[in-house]
C-alpha cells in the first residue's frame, strides 16, 4: 500500500504544477496530507522539487523571451519598412529622371536634326554622312544614361537583397 501513497503524493505534486498554471487546485486536507508525506518521503520530496523546477523554468521561459523578442521583431520591420520607403523613392528618382531625359530628347532631336543637316549641307557632305553623325550623337548620350541606370539598378538590388542575410 506504501505505493500507492507515493502514487497519490506525485499525483497531486502533479495537479500543484497545473494548479500553478491556472488549472484546479488540492483542496486543505489534500495538500497538508502532501506536506506530511513529504516531509517523511526523499523520494517524492525530490519529485517534488523537480517538477517545480521544470514548471518554474518552463513559465520563465516565455517572459524572458519575449520582450527581447518583440524588440528585435519590431526593428527588422522597421529596418524592413524602411528599406522599402527607400526603394520606392529611388525608383521614383529614377522614373523622374527617364521622363526628364525623354521629354528633353523629345525637344532636342528634332532641333538637332535641323542643325546636323544645316551643318551637313554647309560642310558639303552627303545626307547619309551627316545623318550618321546625328545617329551617333543621339545613340551615345542613351547609351550612358542606359549604363547609369544599370549601375544604379544592380546598387539597388544589393541593398535590397543585403537584409535577406
Ligand atoms: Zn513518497
Amino acid at each position: 500500500m506504501t505505493r500507492d501513497v507515493h502514487q497519490q503524493a506525485r499525483e497531486w505534486i502533479a495537479l500543484t504544477g497545473t494548479a500553478l498554471t491556472g488549472k484546479d487546485g488540492l483542496s486543505d486536507a489534500q495538500q497538508s496530507q502532501l506536506q506530511a508525506h513529504l516531509r517523511e518521503c526523499d523520494s517524492c520530496r525530490e519529485y517534488a522539487e523537480a517538477t517545480t523546477q521544470v514548471i518554474r523554468s518552463l513559465r520563465s521561459v516565455p517572459l524572458a523571451a519575449t520582450p527581447a523578442l518583440v524588440r528585435r521583431t519590431q526593428a527588422r520591420v522597421r529596418q524592413h519598412a524602411q528599406l522599402l520607403r527607400q526603394h520606392k523613392e529611388r525608383l521614383w528618382m529614377v522614373g523622374i529622371a527617364c521622363a526628364g531625359i525623354g521629354f528633353s530628347a523629345a525637344v532636342t532631336i528634332p532641333i538637332m536634326w535641323r542643325i546636323f543637316s544645316w551643318m551637313g549641307s554647309w560642310a558639303g557632305v552627303s545626307n547619309p554622312v551627316w545623318e550618321t553623325g546625328f545617329g551617333i550623337f543621339v545613340i551615345v548620350p542613351a547609351l550612358l544614361v542606359s549604363v547609369l541606370l544599370l549601375a544604379r539598378g544592380t546598387h539597388l538590388t544589393d541593398d535590397a537583397s543585403r537584409w535577406h542575410y
